[in-house]
């Protein structure tokens, strides 16, 4: 039987008391394969794969890891996590911008902009339109104009959120 010198009194680490090894244990590699999560069951958008000292691997979601108290292997994971909800955001954001740039270029969404007053009430009075406004956003405007613009232009989208397909 190992001590733990460093800290003798520690309690079993909740992945080795639920069986999926033996502790320490630190990632390996995350996906995005989705799935449930090994540890408690539920559903996942990333995959945590964990290595214990038994060379067992399992994975896990980025909840059931903030809920170990293992400060070294949180850490690890929580910028991991913000590392990989950053590049998720920056790919629906192009998405998103795509679907916004062919929607201005139709000539549906043209005659109908040009049709509506810029929102700005001093541009509306020199006769500039919401057609002017959207152009100038997609010359000038920074990534969140133009995500609100696309918010205001585009249909609402539902988006599947985390846990929600469990109930399905
Ligand atoms: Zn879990």
């Amino acid at each position: 039987m190992e001590t733990n010198l460093a800290n003798p009194s520690a309690t079993i680490h909740v992945f080795e008391a639920a069986g999926l090894g033996k502790g320490p244990f630190r990632l390996n590699h995350v996906t995005s394969e989705g799935g449930c999560c090994q540890f408690c069951g539920t559903n996942i958008v990333f995959r945590f794969y964990i290595d214990g000292t038994d060379s067992r691997q399992f994975y896990v979601g980025s909840d059931c890891v903030m809920k170990t108290g293992d400060v070294g292997l949180m850490r690890v994971v929580e910028m991991e996590v913000k590392k990989r909800t950053a590049a998720l955001k920056k790919l629906r954001d192009e998405e998103r911008l795509v679907e916004l740039r062919s929607h201005l270029e139709s000539p549906m969404a043209s005659e109908s902009l040009s049709k509506q007053p810029h929102p700005y009430a001093w541009h509306a009075r020199q006769g500039k339109t919401m057609k002017d406004y959207a152009e100038w956003i997609m010359r000038h405007g920074g990534n969140t104009a133009k995500m609100k613009l696309a918010g205001s232009l585009l249909p609402k989208k539902v988006r599947a959120k985390k846990n929600t397909q469990a109930t399905a």
